[in-house]
């Protein structure tokens, strides 16, 4: 399971990852972290059973962290006209161009950074509908 996690600016500094780890047995990889004046977002590949996951969940909810699932970029094909621009920044290749130049994205690629949304002259890359738990 792929999460991403934002956090608020006070908790920056707090071993959050540590506790889902030593509390919940939440294994994890870190896929991608960005750090910025005291705001943090992680992106995280977690394993575990169900119900320590759902603790680890409840866990980040309770401290106000924000947590989403993957994959929430969507592509709108009726605005995408296939310019590329978008490809440059995925450091996954979750997007990239086929063998026609036509768009391609890679849904289970996608580790969720959001970079390739500003890139796209025709605002054809949006989230969906996020979910908080
Ligand atoms: S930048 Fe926008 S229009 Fe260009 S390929 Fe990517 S999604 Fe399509
Ligand atoms: S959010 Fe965009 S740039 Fe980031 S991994 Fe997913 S498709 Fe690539």
């Amino acid at each position: 399971m792929i999460i991403t996690m934002q956090y608020p600016s006070n908790l920056v500094s707090a071993p959050i990852i540590y506790q889902l780890s030593r509390q919940y047995n939440i294994e994890f990889s870190i896929l991608r972290a960005i750090v910025e004046d005291g705001f943090a977002q992680l992106t995280l590949e977690i394993a575990g059973n169900a119900e320590d996951l759902q603790g680890g969940l409840n866990y980040l909810a309770d401290k106000g962290i924000y947590v989403s699932d993957n994959p929430n970029i969507s592509i709108l094909e009726d605005k995408c006209v296939s310019c590329g621009a978008c490809t440059a920044v995925c450091s996954v290749r979750a997007l990239k161009l086929d063998r026609n130049s036509k768009l391609e994205f890679d849904k289970a690629a996608c580790i969720n950074c959001k970079r390739c949304i500003s890139t796209c002259p025709l605002g054809a890359i949006q989230t969906v509908s996020l979910q908080s738990k």
